[in-house]
């Protein structure tokens, strides 16, 4: 079953997408948390952080250089911003495509509460 998240990274469904590469495709947040929120998503599926191989270890740097240049882009990365990536139950992950959250354009609260 494709994810909403493939979906949105094949153009099957709408998605505000802000960057795309051969390895990685970011869009906003449907539901954003703050003035910034932007979801980094490898194109290919990878349900969670637990699933992450060796073979993935360009992806996963991928996602962190796009944060960076993301940040960038939308003006928040002097002022700062957070990155998140939730996983499973405890970390109240929602979409099983992994993902990282880039949050900002705010004050955000300490990192233990409801961002
Ligand atoms: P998680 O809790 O899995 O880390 O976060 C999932 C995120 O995906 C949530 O912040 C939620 O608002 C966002 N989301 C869920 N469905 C959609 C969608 O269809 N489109 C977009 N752009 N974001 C979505």
């Amino acid at each position: 079953m494709p994810t909403i998240f493939a979906k949105i990274i094949r153009g099957e469904i709408p998605g505000d997408i802000v960057y795309q590469d051969d390895l990685v495709t970011a869009f906003r947040d449907i539901n954003p948390a703050a003035p910034t929120h932007i979801l980094i998503v490898p194109n290919k599926v990878i349900p969670t952080v637990n699933d992450l191989t060796p073979e993935d270890e360009a992806t996963a740097g991928r996602m962190l250089l796009t944060a960076k240049k993301i940040a960038e882009q939308e003006g928040v990365a002097e002022d700062g911003y957070r990155l998140i990536i939730n996983c499973n139950k405890h970390g109240r992950q929602e979409v099983f495509h992994l993902h990282m959250h880039i949050i900002g354009g705010r004050q955000l609260g300490p990192m233990d509460v409801k961002i």
